[in-house]
């Protein structure tokens, strides 16, 4: 059994094993699609949020310069600029003009308002009155400058080289007679720009036809570039005093993906340590011939990734785990199955065994219950036959007894008779001769053979007996003393030494008087005949009580019963004696008597003597 579970269990491991590797497998699999899926769908969004947000900003860009473009023209039509530059030393007219601008860039919220001639001269200048005035400062090298001088609104970006602000210019000529006289220029400032728009993930960047970042919501992306600077371009940027810079450090060096709509670069961090990746989308004003770009941090999407991630494989997890619960569940039902199969089957071969069994059993029990009936009838016939065998036994051994019988009494009364016969005729010739105390000798010993006779018939009269003697209550000790009484004469004749021991003295036991007494008479006369060779000559009646029962012995120290009569000694008409001493009845009424009153005669063997023995109930 155990065996079995085990060559099983090698199998299911091998199951779990390649499941795991299967979902391994198909974890990795998944979890790399999904990641996938995540980034470029986040990238999309990022995409699509970053143009809707560019947009935005252009257009914010736009406006905010749109909102100035115009301003310089309006101002090169006041006759106050004209007049100014082509009288440039009247002072009062100058100052005037001075503070007008000043009002102008007060109230068009602008940095600086001045007025340049047509070399490039700072004539007047809203910042006249602090400690750092344009005014007399020659802007010729400006590039703004130079489109005005051309007919053209100047634009362009720039640091202030005496304000050292951040700036847009804004320049426009200023006619005479459709002749440049000078030019008005207007700065407006773009921190503003940066500031409004300044967010965590998402950084704006404005680029210069160079490539060099002027406006950044990341203050320290500022002045770096997209990408390297060729000399030229260096050199250009110089002469122009568009930046006080002589390092314009590229911004990323590490682009890792280049497609239409957007770019993926890595930039280094400021305080060391790693890089951020970021999307760069990018749009063109063509108006300020700049490039904005909006680049936000793809630290969010890894995070989102790293999320989708982790849910999708917790998911998986979770699938695999129930998965295999639900296969375990179903492995462990099945398994039921097949054990309750096994043990199914298992008590259907076993109910067969026991009904194969049953039915052998009881078709043996079925030959044997015939042959037992067989064997009652024919037992049933050998009892029959038995019946009739002993019936006919008992009848031939009646025949026997009542042969030997007569055959005893014949010898035992024929002696008698022959001797009563020979005293009769003695006695009638002693009368002839008239000697009549010899005749009186004879008629005696004819008078005691008559005796010997009759006490034969008494005995015979004993012998067939019928049981049915009332059973009753009496006292040993008088059976005792009966019987003594009849024996005295003997006893003394025979100079017998007799001791009785009656323990208790007044036991009673169940039984008849008569024939009690009878019972003892016999035993002790045997007794003494059988003491009659013997010098000491000693009888023991012994009475005691074990056990309920009244134990009563008559015991001689003659010579005892030899053991090849032993076996005979109880059979009527068994004797050992002398004719006319016994007609070997004594044994066989004795025992018939004990047996009638519960009880059963037996000889004991003694090392010396004789014992006779039987036990009666006690009556207390
Ligand atoms: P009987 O006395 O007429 O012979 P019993 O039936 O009384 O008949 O005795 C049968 C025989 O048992 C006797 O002939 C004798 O051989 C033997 N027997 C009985 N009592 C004694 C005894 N006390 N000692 C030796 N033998 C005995």
């Amino acid at each position: 059994m155990q065996t079995g579970i085990m060559s099983r269990s090698r199998p299911r491991i091998k199951i779990y094993f390649i499941s795991v590797l299967v979902f391994a497998v198909l974890l990795s699999g998944g979890l790399t699609v999904i990641a996938k899926w995540t980034y470029w769908k986040g990238v999309d969004d990022i995409l699509e949020r970053g143009n809707v947000r560019l947009d935005l900003y252009v257009n914010y860009l736009k406006g905010t310069l749109e909102k100035y473009e115009s301003l310089p023209e309006l101002l090169a039509i006041d006759d106050k600029l004209l007049h100014a530059l082509l009288n440039p030393h009247e002072k009062t007219r100058i100052a005037t003009l001075n503070k007008y601008l000043e009002t102008i860039n007060k109230v068009s919220d602008t940095l600086d308002t001045y007025l340049l001639n047509k070399d490039g001269l700072t004539i007047a200048a809203s910042n006249w009155n602090e400690p750092r005035p344009f005014i007399g400062r020659n802007f010729s090298y400006r590039p703004y400058f130079k489109e005005a001088m051309k007919g053209h609104l100047g634009r362009y970006f720039a640091l202030g080289t005496t304000s050292a602000k951040r700036g847009y210019y804004f320049a426009y000529p200023v006619y005479k007679n459709k002749e440049i006289a000078g030019a008005v220029v207007i700065k407006i400032g773009v921190d503003l720009v940066e500031r409004k728009w300044a967010q965590e993930e998402e950084s704006y960047l404005v680029t210069d036809p160079d490539g060099v970042i002027f406006i950044t919501t990341n203050t320290s992306w500022r002045y770096k570039t997209l990408h390297p600077l060729a000399d030229q371009v260096l050199e250009r940027i110089r002469e122009t005093k568009r930046y006080p810079h002589e390092q314009f450090a590229p911004l990323s060096d590490k682009i890792l993906t280049v497609s239409p709509d957007y770019q993926v670069l890595e930039i280094a961090k400021e305080s060391g340590g790693g890089a951020r990746r970021f999307i760069k989308q990018s749009q063109y004003m063509p108006q300020a011939g700049w490039h904005v770009h909006i680049l936000t941090e793809t630290k969010g999407l890894k995070r989102k990734v790293l999320a989708v991630s982790v849910i999708a494989g917790s998911g998986f997890m979770v699938l695999y785990i129930i998965a295999m619960l639900l296969y375990q569940r179903q492995y462990r039902l099945e398994e039921l199955n097949r054990i309750e199969q096994k043990a199914r089957e298992a008590l259907r071969d076993a109910n067969e065994q026991l009904e194969t069994r049953v039915h052998d059993r009881t078709k043996k029990l079925t030959e044997a219950n015939i042959l037992l009936k067989k064997e009652i009838l024919d037992r049933k016939k050998a009892e029959i036959k038995l019946k009739r065998t002993r019936r006919e036994l008992v009848h031939a051994a009646k025949l026997a007894v009542l042969g030997q019988m007569s055959a005893g009494i014949n010898h035992e009364l024929n002696q008698p008779l022959a001797a009563i016969r020979s005293y009769a005729d003695n006695a009638k010739k002693f009368l002839e001769k008239d000697r009549l105390e010899e005749v009186c000798y004879n008629l005696d010993q004819i008078a005691e053979l008559t005796e010997r006779m009759a006490q034969i018939g008494v005995q015979l009269k004993l012998f067939s007996r019928k049981s049915g003697d009332r059973i009753v209550v009496v006292t040993l000790q008088s059976v005792v003393d009966g019987a003594l009484e009849i024996l005295n004469p003997a006893i003394k004749k025979a100079k017998v030494d007799m001791t009785i021991s009656i323990v208790p003295q007044n036991v009673k036991v169940k039984g008849n008087h008569v024939l009690l007494q009878q019972v003892l008479v016999n035993l002790v006369t045997n007794a003494i005949q059988a003491l009659e060779e013997q010098e000491q000559k000693r009888i023991t009646i012994d009475c005691r009580v074990t056990d309920d029962r009244v134990r009563i012995s008559v015991q001689d120290n003659g010579p005892g019963v030899l053991p090849k009569e032993l076996k005979n000694i109880f059979e009527p008409f068994f004797t050992t004696k002398k004719s006319g001493q016994g007609l070997g009845l004594g044994l066989t009424i004795s025992s018939r008597i004990v047996k009638s009153f519960g009880g059963t005669l037996e000889y004991i063997e003694q090392p010396d003597g004789a014992r006779f023995e039987f036990s009666l109930e006690q009556v207390v």
